[in-house]
């Protein structure tokens, strides 16, 4: 059986041992003295969705040049590979790597690189989704242009960062362009912000909403609203990361987490794993916490419908 991961964030996923030897090379300066790597980028103790991000400065700081770009791709996409997993779609936000000696192509390149010798290696298939930073208008309009110029390297578009205040209709130009062109788009939408951020995602051309969870906040009493109704109807796919939605502060114990009643529901739930650095996770543990909580066949979490795949 094919198993998919459909988010999971590139920058959040780095191996200790990797971030440690990286840094070693290139001398940055906050992780040299460090000797619990794992524990420094940890955030499963962290206050908001901000702390939880700032972690991310790090490992940016780290994937500034194409070798080592090309390690992490391939070691994520190895990882996976470990975990069981075939089909392998990674994200990142393209310009956090541009310098003077990269541009956004060379980073797509690095990553593919990476993800093709992963493949030769393994039989994994991986393909990378372009996140646009939605607290940076530039920034989301940079990636949708990138998406539709490297659109034969790519296999989707996305923003990610902070949800409340910067609502996917800001960026409906990037979205039609972007959907013209015929590339895939998920949104990250119903985490940070509510159900009017998962239906804005729609409107603006998600096939897939990123984490989506708050859409239970649609339904009140066992009467289902018409967001929810729709993403059921729709059977549009949710990209839910229970660990992540925990260490940001959504849900405060996994018992809360409302993924059981998503699945009652009837919504199209996935299991993800987001940032398996900042969160010590990986999709087996993900599987064991989906199994605790009492979901019987995880595996159909991880099969995707081919027809609404992001991949060819
Ligand atoms: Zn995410």
């Amino acid at each position: 059986m094919n198993k998919h991961i459909l988010h999971d964030h590139l920058d959040g996923g780095l191996r200790p041992s990797t971030a440690n030897d990286i840094a070693k090379k290139i001398k940055y300066k906050p992780l040299l003295e460090i000797e619990d790597v794992q524990g420094f980028f940890d955030r499963s103790l962290s206050n908001s969705l901000e702390e939880y991000l700032e972690a991310f400065t790090h490992t940016i700081a780290l994937m500034q040049d194409y070798s080592s770009i090309e390690r992490i791709a391939f070691e994520a996409a190895e990882d996976m590979h470990l975990n069981g997993i075939n089909f392998y779609e990674s994200r990142y936000a393209p310009f956090y790597s541009v310098n003077e000696g990269m541009t956004p192509l060379d980073v797509i390149d690095a990553v593919n690189s990476g993800f093709k010798i992963a493949e030769e290696t393994y039989g994994i298939k991986s393909g990378l989704i372009l996140c646009g930073m939605r607290h940076d208008t530039k920034n989301v309009i940079n990636v949708a242009n990138l998406c539709v110029e490297a659109k034969d390297k790519i296999i989707g578009f996305d923003i990610a960062g902070p949800e409340l205040s910067f609502p996917p209709s800001l960026f409906a130009e990037s979205f039609k362009k972007v959907s013209e062109s015929g590339v895939n788009i998920t949104i990250h939408a119903g985490e940070g912000d509510g159900v009017s951020s998962i239906i804005d995602a729609l409107n603006n051309g998600a096939m897939r909403i990123g984490h989506g969870v708050r859409i239970i906040e649609d339904i009140n009493d066992g009467i289902i609203g018409p967001t929810a109704s729709k993403i059921i109807d729709l059977q549009i796919p949710l990209e839910i990361c229970i660990t992540s939605n925990i260490h940001t502060n959504m849900y405060e114990s996994y018992e809360a987490h409302p993924i059981t009643s998503l699945i009652d529901y009837g919504f199209n739930v996935y299991l993800n794993t987001d940032n398996r650095l900042m969160s010590n996770t990986s999709i087996s543990k993900e599987i064991e916490i989906a199994k605790n909580l009492g979901i019987n066949d995880v595996d159909r979490l991880l099969k995707y419908s081919a027809s609404d795949s992001f991949f060819d």
